[in-house]
């Protein structure tokens, strides 16, 4: 799930592969390794639990030669975070980083157990090291090797091979976690995510589902799933965001929070026209499919799953067609039925989170008019494998929690909604008010980002809290419930999110001046029953901290907090009100001390089930 990076060249390549495993640092991960063999056939493995750093200092020590090697950032998922565990694992001649799960590594392990393998890690990966080299012994080639150990393993994985006798080449498969082939002059490259090489090469080839390659410094030869040798095309990258960069902020999620105006404006370019959606936002086909829609399914995981909720809102209200949003992992196991004319929508920043690619590749078979992805990465699988999709261009993000390409995602479903209402019979008044709404946010966006400030000054009330509960109302409901995340996600206090109208059925069970409640409160009809609610509260002596629109005439108190927002369209309502969460989650982490960008646990891009 989380790093890897390979190189075959001829000078030598342990400070490419360390630097792009800190490339890939802000993915979250526990331990690092890396194994690299000299044209004499001599292999140096070395791995160290915790920072990429530790290994980067102990491969300098060793002053480590030779031109191929790969290197790991395990994101443990069998057997504890230990040097033992951590990745390169061998088997004789042959070495192995693996991201993923083999899911029948029991089977697999008892098989190789009784052939008189022994095992040194518990991770699920050393089978793989130990299939491949019992497959050599009958196998001409080392991709042969590879193929047939595939072919046997169950499971999500991008594993990468390499052989200490035959120090010229790498054999890397693909089958559920993604692998990325860097092409240079005269050496070539692999990593789990073209970000990692972004520093020796901008020519990437990926690869597609099943596929086996081999890469020498000249050549990369590649295999689809049945063997046959296949083309896949050789890209330049249209990744511009070097991310190796925090420039003058302490954290990339700060960063990243304050790069939301710049973010807003990239997303809109270009798609927003004469008071209307540009359709082809969506793909060159868009119009033609987006105007048979009348129902929506949205699939996500995580943040992506908050902004779908807001976009049901959207879409029934503007666009005028039914929605459902459903957890991507919940919906793959699950006997749905699909309405007429609905349309298969799924949101992802990395476009590989592996439930939502799963739903997918499931709704296929299942009759929606087309299916379009709401994504970051270019040539992700989930933009290759869907009928259309719509490029945040949110700029690479780092920080695992997400904050960006949230906000680029609502831009993106509220367009969305804009573009099928066209078709739906949205006036074409409403539709104009939509796009400048739209139009005015980056600008809004920059005028709320002034309240950080005194959100520093509130955090303070935050950091010896335990609980804190999240209340909003409407779309509203979502961003409090993506607030609640991001507060759980970085600063590790439990959060939990209502809509405010629940409140009685339950949770206000648990209202005391421990328990700070946080309220989104923009100034729309809802307005009034959301007062009622915070009466509620105030009645059982809880503290409040308001987050409302200066037009809604809450006051500051004993009891309550009010930090006013600056007024804004109802339409764009929650991407501005999301800001001022995030911020509070951050100063809120940042008094706690907890590491930010990596928050315990927690992997960017999860590509495993
Ligand atoms: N399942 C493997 C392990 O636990 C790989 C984890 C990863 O993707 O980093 O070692």
């Amino acid at each position: 799930m989380c790093g890897i990076v390979g190189a075959v060249a001829q000078r030598d390549v342990a400070e490419i592969l360390v630097e792009g495993l800190r490339r890939l640092e802000y993915r979250g991960y526990d331990s690092a390794g890396v194994a690299i063999v000299d044209t004499d056939s001599s292999l140096t493995r070395i791995r160290r639990l915790g920072k990429v750093q530790e290994l980067a200092d102990a491969v300098n020590e060793a002053k480590v030669v030779g031109g191929t090697g790969i290197a790991h950032t395990r994101w443990a998922t069998h057997g504890e975070p230990s040097e033992i565990n951590a990745h390169p694992h061998m088997s004789g001649d042959i070495t192995v980083v693996h991201n993923g799960i083999i899911e029948n590594h029991d089977e697999l392990r008892e098989l190789l157990k009784s052939r008189g393998y022994e095992f040194e890690s518990q991770t699920d990966t050393e089978v793989i090291a130990h299939m491949v080299e019992w497959e050599l012994r009958s196998a001409s080639t080392l991709v042969e090797a590879v193929q047939k150990t595939a072919k046997q393993l169950e499971g999500a994985y991008g594993t990468v091979v390499m052989d200490r006798k035959d120090p010229s080449r790498i054999v890397v498969a693909r089958s559920g976690s993604p692998i990325v082939i860097g092409f240079g002059v005269g050496e070539n490259f692999l990593a789990s995510d073209q970000l990692a090489l972004l520093n020796v090469t901008r020519r990437f080839m990926f690869l597609e589902e099943g596929d086996v390659a081999e890469i020498t410094r000249r050549e990369v030869s590649v295999f689809d799933a049945n063997g046959e040798s296949v083309k896949r095309e050789i890209k330049e990258t249209e990744v511009s965001h070097d991310a190796g960069d925090k420039g003058e902020y302490r954290h990339y999620m700060l960063k990243e929070i304050h790069e939301q105006p710049v973010a807003l404006q990239r997303t809109l370019e270009g798609r927003l026209a004469n008071g209307q959606v540009v359709s082809s936002a969506f793909g060159d086909n868009a119009h033609q499919l987006l105007s048979q829609v009348k129902h929506v399914q949205i699939i996500a995981c995580g943040t992506s799953y908050h902004a779908g909720l807001v976009a049901r809102y959207w879409l029934e209200e503007w666009a005028g067609v039914s929605c459902n949003v459903e957890i991507a992992s919940e919906f793959r196991y699950r006997k749905s039925h699909v309405f007429e004319n609905s349309l298969l929508v799924t949101i992802s920043q990395s476009g590989e989170t592996a439930d939502t690619l799963a739903a997918l590749r499931l709704a296929k078979e299942m009759g929606y008019v087309a299916s379009l992805t709401i994504c970051n990465v270019p040539g992700s699988s989930l933009v290759r494998e869907s009928d259309m999709a719509y490029m945040m261009k949110a700029g690479a993000e780092i920080g695992v929690a997400s904050t960006k390409a949230f906000t680029v995602q609502l831009a993106g479903l509220l367009m969305l909604a804009g573009a099928i209402g066209h078709h739906n019979g949205m006036a074409v008044e409403k539709e104009a008010k939509l796009v400048s709404a739209l139009q005015s946010l980056p600008a809004k966006l920059e005028q709320t980002l002034a309240m950080a400030e005194s959100i520093e000054a509130l955090a303070e009330d935050f950091a010896d809290k335990h609980h804190s509960l999240f209340l909003g109302r409407g779309e509203q409901s979502a961003i409090a419930m993506e607030g609640a995340l991001k507060l759980k996600e970085i600063s590790y206090i439990h959060a939990e999110a209502y809509a405010a109208g629940e409140l009685k059925h339950g949770p206000l069970a648990l209202i005391d001046a421990e328990m700070p409640v946080i309220v989104v409160a923009p100034n729309n009809e809802l307005l009034e029953k959301l007062k009622s609610n915070v009466e509620e509260v105030r009645a059982r002596g809880g503290l409040m901290y308001v987050f409302a629109d200066d037009k809604a005439s809450f006051e500051s108190d004993e009891t309550m907090k009010v930090l006013n927002v600056p007024h804004c369209d109802e339409f764009i309502a929650p991407i501005v009100y999301t800001l001022p969460l995030q911020l509070l989650s951050y100063y809120v982490a940042l008094i706690k001390g907890t590491d930010v960008d990596q928050p315990r646990n927690l992997a960017k891009s999860v590509t495993v089930e």
